[in-house]
């Protein structure tokens, strides 16, 4: 089956746009698709370019979260709400009116605050090799890396990113130095994973909290399902609605092409074509996800 969807989508020439306000991520060819579906069982099913590994980007904030609920548990809701914000995932708007506390932790002030509560006094540096440490644990893949050409693009073009940092700290709503949070928060989007890699690592949302495959528990029943949660309200920003109703299940974009939908009690599912549509997420992705879910049958309104 994925062979079918990736042969039917080969020809589509409605690719959507490549972010280019990443300039390296501009440099990436449109014409990639790869989709692998990782199984509690411990199967992997893969169609496509499935071992070229991507900028996960925004789906890095899924991983973020969990760390930072590990970390902080519940008290990571003082910083960051848990409500969809239905704007666009790098606006500004809405955190005049809510005093500087971003809607949810998935758009990039939520993120940013993300960071903030991780770092918990040191330095980027050691922060960013337990968020390297935790996404290969999860994976089970010592491979993965940062690409740090894609972190350092993405800091010369910070600027909308730095103004949301600068005015929730007006707020008094971060804790540490902006500088060091944009570094830390741009090399965590630089992650390099392949859709492999990426659907193995969303195998502890699809069991309750344990990667079956491994055997480790990576966080509770109840902790995995308000993931999931989240990830179904807010995973697609302003699309979030339109992903859930054509999907049928939690699931994180990013802007470099690659979402990871979660099935609970099924699959972790990751697909990666590099075009966007018009709110950044990816456009053959979800139709990719639309045709498995339509011939699967996964959702999780149904049964
Ligand atoms: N690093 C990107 C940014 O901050 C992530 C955005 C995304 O993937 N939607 O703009």
């Amino acid at each position: 089956m994925l062979n079918n969807i990736t042969r039917d989508l080969a020809d589509h020439d409605l690719r959507g746009q490549v972010a280019d306000y990443i300039p390296q991520l501009a440099q990436v060819s449109p014409q990639h698709f790869g989709i692998s579906v990782a199984t509690p069982e411990g199967a992997l099913y893969s169609a496509g370019d499935v071992s070229q590994p991507f900028s996960i980007q925004s789906i890095s904030k899924v991983f973020a979260l969990t760390l930072a609920l590990g970390k902080r548990g519940d008290g990571i809701w003082e910083y960051v709400g848990r409500e969809p914000s239905g704007d666009p995932f790098n606006s500004i708007v809405q955190l005049e009116h809510e005093s500087g506390k971003p809607r949810n932790p998935f758009i990039n002030a939520g993120a940013l605050a993300v960071v903030d509560a991780i770092m918990m006094g040191h330095e980027p540096k050691e922060v960013l090799a337990e968020i390297l440490s935790f996404i290969r644990f999860l994976s089970d893949d010592a491979s993965i890396y940062f690409d740090h050409e894609v972190a350092a693009s993405e800091l010369e073009h910070k600027h909308r990113n730095a103004s949301l940092a600068h005015f929730m700290k007006s707020f008094g709503k971060l804790q540490h130095d902006v500088d060091k949070i944009l570094g830390t928060y741009s090399h965590q989007c630089a992650l390099a994973m392949n859709c492999e890699q990426l659907a193995r690592a969303g195998l502890f949302l699809v069991s309750d909290g344990i990667n079956q495959v491994s055997g480790s528990r990576v966080v509770s029943a109840q902790r995995a399902r308000r993931i999931n949660s989240l990830m179904m309200m807010c995973g697609h920003y302003d699309g979030s609605g339109e992903f859930a109703y054509r999907v049928g299940l939690p699931g994180k974009s990013g802007v470099g092409g690659g979402i990871l939908a979660i099935a609970p009690g099924k699959g972790s599912i990751a697909v990666w074509s590099p075009g966007l549509d018009t709110v950044g997420n990816s456009l053959l992705g979800t139709k990719a996800l639309e045709m498995f879910t339509q011939n699967t049958g996964w959702s999780v309104f149904g049964h």
